[in-house]
């Protein structure tokens, strides 16, 4: 397959097209964003990380029947996707209270949530991503309701799936965020998985393992995400 012009570069990865008109081509970067591009930043080699784990992680859930938009990786940084058009919507997956959902509830992080929270935001970053529900959704036409609950049900087993792999390398799985897209008319997974999305706390010790590094200046961002993709090859 051939690389071709670009067609959008956002805040983590450039995607080409390719030769193939249902393939895109995916180059992840070492640019750390947060607080909604607040705070800009450089973490070396975080695009073989999440590039590299994406692709274990998407593999993963192929398995469990969830559809991706995962192809193959090409190198370290680079990976072929299927062509999906990315609907505008975060979903974001909660195990634990951490980060919007400590603040906005007030509770403390690591309070186990009774039941798996699923939440929406309307992917806009001029509008900070705001938290909108299925009302929402409908009436601005961000999905339908037959694809809402496809996503939903998706959501769920991803989580399920997810937390027993994590904990299988020592990692507990807090919240993350998901994107979805659409492929010849059906929904699929897509975007990434990686520290950049999910937050991830050493089973044992609950050390940060990902992002919030980066957010909250912890220090050893770079070892952190290069451990977390050791400990998910090993
Ligand atoms: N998240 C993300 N992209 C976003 C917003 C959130 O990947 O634009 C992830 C974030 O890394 C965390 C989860 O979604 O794993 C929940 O994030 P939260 O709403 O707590 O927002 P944050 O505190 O990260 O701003």
């Amino acid at each position: 397959m051939k690389k071709l012009e670009q067609l959008y570069e956002g805040k983590a990865k450039k995607i080409f097209k390719t030769d193939e008109e249902d393939r895109y081509w995916v180059e992840y970067k070492d640019d750390a964003t947060a607080f909604n591009g607040e705070k800009k930043g450089t973490i070396l080699d975080k695009g073989i990380v999440n590039n590299k784990m994406s692709a274990i992680l998407f593999k993963l859930l192929e398995a469990h029947g969830i559809p991706t938009h995962f192809e193959s990786l090409i190198n370290d940084r680079e990976q072929y996707v299927k062509a999906v058009k990315i609907l505008p919507l975060e979903v974001i997956v909660r195990n634990v209270a951490a980060g919007s959902l400590a603040k906005r509830l007030g509770l403390e992080e690591g309070v186990v949530m009774k039941e798996t929270v699923l939440e929406f935001c309307y992917k806009d970053d001029a509008l900070g991503d705001p938290m909108i529900n299925e009302y929402h959704i409908y009436a601005m036409e961000f999905a339908t309701p037959e694809q809402v609950e496809k996503i939903k049900k998706m959501s769920l087993i991803v989580n399920e799936v997810l937390v027993k792999f994590f904990l299988e390398h020592g990692l507990k799985l807090i919240d993350f965020k998901l994107e979805f897209g659409v492929y010849k008319g059906e929904v699929i997974l897509a975007d990434e998985i990686s520290p950049d999305t999910c937050r991830l706390w050493d089973a044992v010790t609950n050390e940060k393992m990902d992002k919030d590094r980066f957010r909250r200046d912890l220090g050893g961002v770079e070892e952190t995400y290069q451990a977390v993709l050791s400990r998910i090859q090993g």
